[in-house]
């Protein structure tokens, strides 16, 4: 971040900006929005501008500018579109003190203006650090239209209310007052009875509210992060990571992922790992038991699908044992994201009528499982956890007749902007994976590969026959 995003305080204080054609219009839309003293100097002013100086909204000197003219200012803007000009500006303003930006000149600005969506008080500001305007411009426009135009309404009118809710205890109650309010009951008062009506349904609300002393129970959700793209989250497991007040995660969950749980949640790491541990699985039980105990919005986070491999009902046995409620949100498991990123599908008509999800290793050391059945041609397995077991699969698996140009394709990183696919046959894949030395979780597709590859491979057996 090469930029610190902060907002100013400006009221009462001094904007001075120099120019008087389009870029400075440009410009003083905006500042127009804000409750600073607005001083324009510029020795030939457009009528907009001057228009807006006999309105009183700002103060026009009509002449070119001069030491002195940004003295006290907060911000200086050289807005004159004239790249010696702006100069000529910016120096006199540093001389006086100002922090300044030249419009259009990200290397000699102090400071940069972002795209802006305002819902005031509610303000949202978009920068891209001079790197794409277009960008910033589209998200704009989609912030534009997702956030109701009552929002800075139900803000203005909250902030008024904000003492008479300290009567509420600190913590989850206010917030789910503030969040009902926000997103369920101030919109609706808006749309019945206009402006009018928010202040008495905010009274009402925070009656009820006083009157409720039940203490809200704690509750645990058990979420599936997906593969790693945060994209892949289901809106259910978003919804829950906004309202977390404590997020227990795997390692195996993504940066990005965590980024999205709420700023005040309480983030804690489980970080199991294979064949090591960090914590054990009963040290985790009782982590998400006390939490919940204690009133708590819990959310159990797992990569994937947390009823994939995930020891899910261990979790929820112990919930069940504490009387602490609990529901499972579905995540996209690794094999599902693992065939879309090689253009397969899990099943095909006359390929494969089922699909086993196994694992290469276990709590006991490697997994042992139906090797015969898996051997048969056309017959497709997801293997997780298997890197390390790929010897043994590969060795049961040849054992018990399968053939050695079987296809496997590995996906590490599913999902992830570092996903990377290997290619290999039943025969090589010891061989392959050693050379390839992967380091992030990896995902084992026995019986399938690439689309692309696999055409080529039908590609090459054509031309071999008609030779
Ligand atoms: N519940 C998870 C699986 C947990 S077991 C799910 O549904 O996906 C952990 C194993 O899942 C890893 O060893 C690896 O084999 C696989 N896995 C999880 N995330 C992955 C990813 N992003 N890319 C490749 N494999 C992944």
């Amino acid at each position: 971040m090469k930029h610190f995003p902060i907002f100013v305080a400006v009221e009462g204080r001094r904007i001075v900006l120099s120019g008087g054609g389009e870029e400075a219009i440009a410009k003083l839309r905006l500042l127009l929005k804000t409750e600073a003293n607005l001083t324009v100097v510029a020795e030939d002013a457009a009528s907009e501008i001057r228009a807006w100086a006999q309105e009183g909204r700002l103060t026009l000197i009509s002449r070119a500018m001069e030491p002195g003219d940004a003295m006290c200012a907060v911000l200086f803007y050289a807005a004159n579109g004239d790249d010696a000009e702006d100069a000529r500006v910016a120096a006199l303003a540093h001389r006086d003190g100002a922090r300044v930006n030249m419009v259009d000149n990200l290397h000699g600005s102090q400071f940069i203006t972002p795209a802006i969506v305002d819902r005031d008080p509610v303000t949202i500001a978009i920068g891209t650090e001079g790197a794409a305007p277009v960008l910033a411009r589209a998200i704009k426009a989609d912030l534009e239209a997702k956030l109701p135009a009552s929002l800075g309404v139900l803000a203005r009118i909250g902030k008024s209310f904000r003492s008479a809710v300290e009567a509420l205890p600190m913590g989850r109650k206010r917030r789910d007052f503030w969040s009902e309010y926000y997103f369920n009951k101030g919109p609706r008062a808006i749309e019945e009875d206009g402006e009018s009506g928010v202040q008495p349904a905010l009274e009402n609300l925070l009656d009820t509210y006083l009157t409720d002393t039940r203490e809200k129970a704690g509750h645990v959700d058990l979420v599936g992060a997906g593969p790693g793209d945060p994209d892949l989250l289901t809106l259910k497991a978003r919804k829950a990571l906004d309202k977390a007040d404590v997020v227990i995660y795997d390692r195996l969950v993504s940066a990005e992922i965590l980024e999205l749980a709420r700023r005040e949640a309480v983030m804690i790491d489980a970080g199991k790992e294979g064949f090591g541990k960090a914590m054990s699985q009963s040290e985790i039980n009782d982590l998400i038991v006390s939490h919940a105990k204690d009133g708590h919005q819990v959310v159990r986070l797992k990569s994937g699908d947390p009823t994939v491999f995930g020891r899910l009902d261990e979790e929820i046995d112990a919930c069940d044992a504490a009387d602490v409620s609990w529901r499972i949100v579905p995540g996209i498991t690794a094999a599902s994201a693992a065939v879309a990123g090689i253009g397969q599908s899990l099943t095909k008509r006359d390929r494969n009528g089922s699909v086993r999800f196994i694992t290469g290793h276990d709590m006991k050391g490697y997994a042992d499982h139906d090797w015969r059945a898996l051997s048969h041609a056309g017959e497709v397995a997801a293997i997780y956890m298997g890197k390390r077991a790929a010897r043994f699969v590969q060795g049961r698996l040849l054992m018990h007749g399968a053939h050695p140009e079987t296809p496997i394709t590995v996906v590490e990183n599913v999902s992830r902007v570092e996903q990377r696919t290997l290619t290999c046959t039943l025969g090589t894949l010891s061989d392959d994976l050693e050379t390839a030395n992967l380091k992030g979780p990896a995902l084992m597709l026995l019986g399938l590969a690439p689309r692309a590859a696999l055409q080529v491979a039908q590609d090459i057996s054509i031309q071999e026959v008609a030779q």
